[in-house]
């Protein structure tokens, strides 16, 4: 086992392990491991092939920056030649057509893909309960949710599958996921990594990022995916730095570190409350500034986020209509049949739920009551952060009101799984980067995630920050 990549990358260079050997070890604990459910599709042979290839480049000192790096993909990400289900029934036999350019950013530098992970039905959850293919269970404890909705990818790196793993997030799915497992899982700023390849759940709001056990290797992933794509007009040419550098030097005394003073705490776990305090104190000992900053909007993150990503979700998903994707249902007597049968078999009931309600909100008479409301509340929350970060360089908040629930515990009340996202949703609102970390564990073993949320692309500060904690936790 190593640190980090760049500890592993030592050992290949001087020939005392191979990419095989890699690959193996992971292969090894995918199998050991297959009661978690975390993979829908594990490329044995492939990735051994694969593994064999670049130990070939790296004997002729021509390997790339991620050489011998496994990873695993959600599986609403495109990989050309495999099948992209989204978790879902209708996209069952689906195959991608061309590759995500995220991931072909890791493949040009020698990352090695090992399989595509689980997660909940066209990412809508938080709890891999979603999904067409069976829950994902928490490695900590298999009684529990892994969260979601990119559940199998956090547990798959939790669990020793693979080194770093792909999710996406549009209202908290790498980070909820990431505190419920016990690993790191970063959100980038809207725009920060290409969405081409991506299957899309709420445009505007959706990003792909990684999960590692180490800042290190979540920061040399970021750098390597980061950047503008012009297959995804929404991808900004901003400039990419250099994440994976200067992460422990970094003076904590220079830091102004904000806490949000009006946050709805009433159904925060006391646990996480304390590892909260408990690391403002140590941030203080070191020096930091720790300043209350209030963000008045935010309450209404929860009601704005379903709103809004509902109304894209139902237009996002109007294309999966029998005809032209995945499954049709059979013995439709007239086309308009085939659509809602195709749709009626094929789609799971929180994706209709979604569906109906973004279908409702965007309807004659109530556009102007939810959705275009529900806009101006989203340009607020934005206008609050914008505000915060004038006072504070990085915000520090619980990532989730309580750790890892009992899987089936919230499936009966959609709400109250809803609830589940109080802490993440408005960074997606806003477009804010942010970073979910381990923080010590709860009473019963379970592991605590904080979060950082950052200014506009500078997931350097929230990365540095999350290093930090993650060292003195
Ligand atoms: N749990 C949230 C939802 O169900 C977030 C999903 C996500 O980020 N993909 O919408």
């Amino acid at each position: 086992m190593y640190n980090d990549y760049a500890e592993l990358r030592n050992e290949l260079v001087a020939g005392k392990v191979s990419c095989r050997d890699i690959v193996e070890f992971y292969l090894g604990n995918i199998e050991k491991g297959k009661h978690l459910n975390a993979f829908l599709l594990v490329f044995n042979d492939e990735a051994l092939k694969r593994a064999d290839e670049i130990d070939a480049k790296m004997k002729a000192g021509k390997a790339g920056r991620l050489a011998g790096m496994v990873i695993a993909v959600k599986d609403v990400l495109s990989l050309k030649g495999y099948t992209l289900t989204c978790s879902s029934k209708i996209l069952k036999n689906f195959e991608a057509l061309y590759t995500a350019t995220a991931i072909q950013r890791l493949l040009d530098e020698d990352a090695i893909i090992i399989g595509k992970t689980n997660c909940d039905e066209f990412a809508m959850g938080s709890s891999n309960e979603n999904s067409a293919y069976g829950n994902v269970l928490n490695p900590h404890d298999n009684s529990r949710v892994p969260g979601g909705s990119s559940g199998g990818s956090a547990a798959a790196v939790a669990a020793d599958m693979c080194m770093v793993s792909l999710g996406t997030d549009t209202g908290g799915s790498i980070r909820q996921p990431a505190a419920f497992c016990g690993v790191a899982g970063l959100k980038p700023t809207y725009g920060r990594i290409s969405r081409y390849g991506l299957t899309a759940f709420a445009s505007s709001f959706d990003s792909i990022g990684p999960f590692a056990k180490n800042i290190h290797d979540a920061a040399l992933v970021l750098e390597v995916m980061a950047g503008k794509d012009k297959n995804d007009s929404t991808s900004t040419d901003h400039s990419v730095d250099n994440y994976s550098a200067e992460l422990d030097d970094f003076d904590v005394s220079k830091m102004k570190v904000g806490i949000i003073s009006d946050l709805d705490e009433s159904g925060l776990q006391a646990e996480i409350k304390l590892s909260m305090n408990k690391t403002i104190e140590k941030l203080r000992a070191k020096g930091a500034e720790i300043i209350p900053v209030e963000l008045p909007y935010l309450k209404y993150s929860i009601q704005a986020y379903y709103i809004l990503t509902t109304a894209e979700a139902s237009s996002n998903l109007a294309r999966y209509d029998g005809a032209r994707y995945g499954v049709r249902a059979k013995d439709s007597a007239v086309l308009e049949d085939m659509y809602v049968n195709s749709r009626t078999e094929g789609f799971g009931t929180e994706v209709k739920r979604r569906i109906m309600l973004g279908t409702y909100v965007l309807s004659h008479g109530y556009y102007d009551a939810y959705y275009k409301k529900a806009q101006k509340v989203r340009r607020l929350i934005k206008e609050d952060f914008r505000y915060a970060f004038t006072k504070v360089d990085l915000i520090l908040a619980p990532t989730t009101p309580t750790t890892a629930f009992r899987i089936g515990e919230k499936t009966s009340d959609p709400l109250e799984m809803y609830l589940n996202d109080i802490y993440t949703t408005s960074s997606n609102l806003s477009g804010n980067p942010a970073l979910s970390v381990p923080a010590g564990k709860d009473e019963s073993g379970l592991p605590i995630g904080l979060q950082i949320i950052g200014r506009e692309f500078d997931e350097a500060g929230i990365l540095r920050l999350g290093n930090f904690i993650m060292k003195n936790s």
